[in-house]
């Protein structure tokens, strides 16, 4: 396994710290970092006063980091890409730019997994437009159950909007198999793929997938916050209605205060200023995963995942602590101390051994009705952790016992 550790400054200062929390926001490396603050220290200009020359080197890097994301998913055009805030943005810009396609009745077909983000917008939508949210059924690893799913197709199906890999248990979807069977019933029912959690982890091939949408963060992927795509088929995502209106997104506003013309994609869907100095650390976080490769990154994470599985066993973990994906191939740990509030174990873990894990739902508020919990305590790997790390938290987790006498 390879020492990765030093790319993460965060990791490098405050080394007593252990972080599993990658699947809520990975750390940051330097080379994002400085590029941020070299574009705001020796730049700072808005990317859209191509008058001068700063105004339009900002320009370039925009153009830059689209090309850079088409590349990074194998999209076909780079007009493919639009910028936004993050996952929850793309989103919502999706489910409400949808809004004039859905009708009374129609079908929008998802998993309980998904993340508020990926339920939210469109339980929403459906409720202005009278459209009805349908559950697609789970497999035992979690995964979409291919069969369900078939049957529920229908002429009234209209998306099937799923997370590529589920930010609680870690369920990795086959996008590809679920993509064919959707489009094989017909091809305009639109697919949408949530693929905040997976985008940083395993490779992303939009046309292989023949998905029709992707949304992701790019604080996710080693990146800043505050900075997302929409990937959308050209002609698909030139049918969405804009949600925001403002600069940039027209050609032309008639002297009646009525009529407009709007530019085309992926202008029409940025309207305003754009996170400029978040879209260079972007651009940096793309070329750091290209040069580490997601191969790796993958690999790095598993054999992780696969070293913790087998601490657990050794050392009887099961015994006293409910372990809910074990065998799920991603990862990200997600448990319950039976009988323990799991905020409680975060504290604990917090305070006494400066690890850092979540609590709660994790914004999967559905989740019970998949693990017959409503909460649990996740702990996700990302490419700074090492081995030590992870028997660190083995330790901890061996001493939840005495945890309970002190309590009880
Ligand atoms: N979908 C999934 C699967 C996620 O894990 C997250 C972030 N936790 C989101 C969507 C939303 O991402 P963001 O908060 O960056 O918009």
């Amino acid at each position: 396994m390879k020492d990765l550790k030093h790319f993460f400054p965060f990791s490098n200062k405050a080394s007593n710290l252990i972080y599993f929390d990658s699947s809520a926001t990975s750390l940051k490396v330097q080379e994002v970092i400085d590029a941020e603050m070299k574009f705001l220290s020796e730049n700072g200009s808005n990317p859209y006063a191509i008058d001068y020359k700063k105004g339009f080197e900002a320009f370039e890097l925009i153009k830059q980091a689209r090309s850079l994301s088409k590349t990074f998913i194998n999209a076909n055009k780079i007009e493919e890409i639009v910028f936004t805030s993050g996952a929850t943005h793309s989103i919502n810009l999706l489910a409400n730019g949808l809004r004039n396609n859905l009708k009374k009745n129609d079908e929008i077909l998802l998993t309980e997994l998904e993340h508020s983000a990926n339920l939210l917008p469109w339980i929403a939508i459906a409720n202005k437009t009278g459209a009805k949210i349908k559950k697609i059924a789970l497999n035992h690893d979690f995964t979409i159950n291919i069969e369900s799913l078939k049957q529920m197709l229908n002429n009234k199906t209209k998306i099937v909007t799923f997370a590529s890999v589920s930010n609680t248990i870690g369920a990795l979807n086959d996008i590809k198999l679920i993509t064919e069977v959707i489009k094989e019933f017909n091809n305009d029912i639109i697919v949408h793929v949530d693929a905040a959690q997976a985008i940083g982890h395993i490779k992303t091939d939009v046309q292989a997938w023949n998905i029709d949408f992707m949304s992701w963060s790019a604080h996710k992927m080693y990146g800043p916050f505050g900075v997302g795509c929409l990937y959308g088929k050209y002609d698909l995502l030139n049918t969405l209605e804009p949600i925001f209106y403002g600069g940039r997104m027209s050609l032309k506003i008639e002297e009646n205060l009525v009529d407009y013309t709007l530019a085309s994609i992926p202008e029409k869907l940025e309207a305003g200023t754009p996170n400029i100095s978040g879209i260079v650390g972007y651009i940096a976080a793309l070329n750091f995963i290209n040069k580490i490769d997601l191969h790796e990154i993958e690999k790095h994470e598993l054999e992780l995942k696969e070293y913790f599985v087998k601490r657990v066993k050794e050392t009887n973990l099961e015994d006293f602590i409910t372990f809910y994906n074990l065998d799920v191939k991603s990862p990200i740990i997600l448990f319950n101390v039976n009988g323990v509030n799991p905020q409680d174990i975060t504290n604990y873990l917090d305070d006494k051994f400066n690890i850092s894990v979540r609590g709660g739902a994790s914004c999967a508020r559905r989740i019970e009705g998949v693990i017959n919990t409503k909460i649990a305590v996740r702990a996700s790997f990302g490419i700074h952790n090492n081995k030590v790390e992870i028997d660190k938290l083995v330790e901890a987790l061996k001493t939840v016992n005495n945890f309970l006498d002190v309590l009880f």
